[in-house]
């Protein structure tokens, strides 16, 4: 009995053991499970605090090796920044700020300035929007470990030269304040060059320069550029006297350049009034040649007759795009320790039956300059004359007057020469042409001994 009542409860006994075991079984699968669940998900929370910006689909390959893919990734973001600057249209002025303080969004890092640690954070930016779920895992904190994203810049050791009105920047973006403003021809100390930016010294502090404006590369620190130490109004070019020296320096201002600058500036130093920094001039009737490129053209001429006659020259502009206020020009010829400063003009009346030659210097009441009259009188007489005598053109007069910011800022005897009328059909074609131009320059130079003996 009893054992036939063993035997009719055993069934039900070894199942429940089974169903026992079946759910022990379950239990300790579902364990492991979750286990091996969060480790993947650990390894995962790693790889993209790392790698901040990867996508989903690089992160499952991340796992075998971070540094390999995030050194790619490095320089293929390094990469992209370049393939944008060989983009880039290679006009003269800076590109506008869009474009690259997307790439370089720190405006708070000049100091050390030879690395950009920008692309990171940018693509950083880019990725978190748009994976959602990379929001749930904790912002990954700063890693003492370097940014492996750089702008790279290739050591350089020379002297470069400004090819336009620049901007020196403390940091290789246009985001970044402008320390100084340069002229033309200024030479600079280059220690480090990429496409985009050229790293230079001046004053003494390591600044950028947008490398499409930057020209030449020189061994000297000193040359065919301007006089070291120069003022930040400019540079001028300065030549040396190929004759024997005279002793004398010349500031030669070719008025004008190609556009004119309406901002304002004062009229004289410390004068309320104002006017504006620079016009682009007047122009032939006939030809429409712009009278600034006539200026720079008969500068040019005087420039190499001075030199040949001893004079040591400075000019301010030696180029027609430049952009230098009628005062800056005066700063030039005054730190330049000019003896004379010779501005080259050409004139226009609406009367076209108008013609000659005149010069320009201040009153003797002049309210910023007036010791200077007499010298700048002399000298505006004596080229007056000069030119007259050398080109047979009509003789007018010397005017006297206070309205020329290039002349209220003068240190130094100054003169205006306005070499004739563009506006009258027979002298604007005279003023084309080479051979009467080599007689006005004669003319000049000859005023300018006569003014020194
Ligand atoms: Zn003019």
């Amino acid at each position: 009995m009893f054992n036939s009542k063993i035997l009719k409860v055993m069934p039900y006994v070894l199942g429940a053991l089974i169903a026992v075991l079946i759910i022990v079984m379950i239990i300790v699968k579902t364990g492991g499970k979750q286990e091996s669940d969060a480790t993947e998900l650990k390894s995962e929370n790693t790889v993209s605090g790392d790698t901040v910006s990867e996508s989903t689909a690089s992160e499952s390959t991340l796992s075998n090796d971070n540094e390999a893919d995030e050194t790619k990734q490095s320089s293929g973001q390094v990469a992209a920044l370049f393939s944008d600057t060989s983009g880039m249209p290679d006009e003269l002025p800076e590109p506008d700020d869009g474009a690259v303080s997307q790439e370089l969004p720190d405006k708070g890092t000049p100091d050390t300035g030879t690395t950009e640690p920008a692309p990171v954070d940018d693509g950083a930016a880019e990725g978190d929007s748009s994976e959602a779920d990379d929001m749930t895992t904790p912002e990954p904190t700063p890693t003492p470990t370097p940014i492996p994203v750089q702008i790279e810049f290739e050591a350089k050791d020379d002297y470069i030269e400004t090819k336009n009105d620049v901007n020196l920047r403390i940091g290789p973006s246009t985001d970044t304040d402008v320390f100084a403003n340069l002229k033309t021809g200024k030479r600079l100390k280059r220690t480090g060059y990429n496409e985009k930016w050229t790293r230079i010294v001046y004053d003494g502090t390591e600044c950028y320069i947008y490398t499409p404006l930057v020209t030449g590369v020189f061994d000297e620190p000193t040359g065919d550029g301007n006089a070291a130490g120069s003022a930040s109004t400019g540079t001028a070019t300065l030549t040396q006297g190929v004759g024997t020296p005279n002793g004398h320096i010349i500031c030669i201002d070719p008025g004008h350049q190609t556009n004119g600058n309406n901002e304002k500036e004062p009229l004289g130093p410390g004068s309320s009034e104002m006017k504006a920094k620079v016009s682009s001039g007047t122009s032939g009737n006939t030809t429409g040649h712009p009278e600034y490129k006539l200026n720079l053209t008969v500068s040019l001429k005087l420039r190499d007759e001075l030199v040949a006659r001893g004079y040591t020259v400075v000019m301010t502009r030696e180029t027609n795009d430049v952009n230098i206020s009628n005062a800056e020009r005066a700063k030039i010829a005054a730190d330049a320790g000019a003896q004379a400063f010779i501005r080259i003009h050409a004139n226009s009346a609406t009367d076209t039956g108008v013609n000659g030659v005149e010069t320009i210097c201040m009153t003797n009441e002049n309210e910023f300059n007036a010791e200077l009259y007499s010298s700048s009188r002399k000298l505006s007489d004596s080229v007056l004359n000069h030119v007259v005598s050398s080109t047979g053109a009509k003789k007018r007069y010397v005017w006297e007057t206070d309205t020329m910011t290039g002349i209220n800022w003068a240190e130094g005897p100054v003169t205006i020469l306005e070499m004739g009328y563009m506006s009258n059909k027979d002298e604007e074609e005279k003023l084309l042409d080479d051979n009467y131009q080599n007689k006005i320059v004669l003319g000049i130079a000859d005023g300018i001994d006569e003014f020194f003996k």
